[in-house]
């Protein structure tokens, strides 16, 4: 029960405050990635450093509070990590928000596992992984 309150004040703080977070003109030439179900959208931006390490990541995201607060966690996680690494979080992220993986394996990933209540309400999973779905595609384009 502690632990609840714990995490939807994680969730809370970040939809209020998201981490990275631009206007959306700044990412104007990015793809808007929606979550029809639920009303999300967002734009992502991540820029590589020259040893392929994440050097930028910036997002525009509207939504509800899991949307927004999962790709704030997003860019807070991601940061200073490699392309590859940054693609293992993500498919880790993603299949416990699924159900596939024990979502307790979140909790390696720091305030990530904020989120991990989410698998319980399945209509919310999308809003959850729209970012990361955004991610994987933004790292296919960084890297091309
Ligand atoms: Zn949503």
């Amino acid at each position: 029960m502690i632990l609840d309150d714990l995490y939807r004040e994680v969730i809370l703080d970040h939809y209020r405050a998201p981490r990275n977070a631009v206007a959306p003109e700044e990412l104007a030439g990015r793809p808007v990635h929606e979550n029809p179900a639920c009303g999300d959208s967002l734009r992502l931006e991540v820029v590589l450093a020259q040893d392929g390490t994440v050097k930028h990541i910036r997002h525009h995201s509207q939504g509800c509070a899991i949307s927004v607060a999962s790709a704030s966690l997003m860019t807070e996680v991601l940061r200073g990590r490699s392309a590859a690494e940054s693609r293992v979080v993500a498919n880790r992220f993603i299949r416990a928000m699924r159900g596939e993986d024990n979502p307790r394996g979140l909790e390696e990933l720091g305030d990530l596992a904020a989120l991990q209540g989410v698998t319980r309400f399945p209509l919310r999973v999308k809003c959850a992984t729209l970012a990361w779905h955004a991610l994987l595609e933004a790292l296919l384009d960084a890297l091309r």
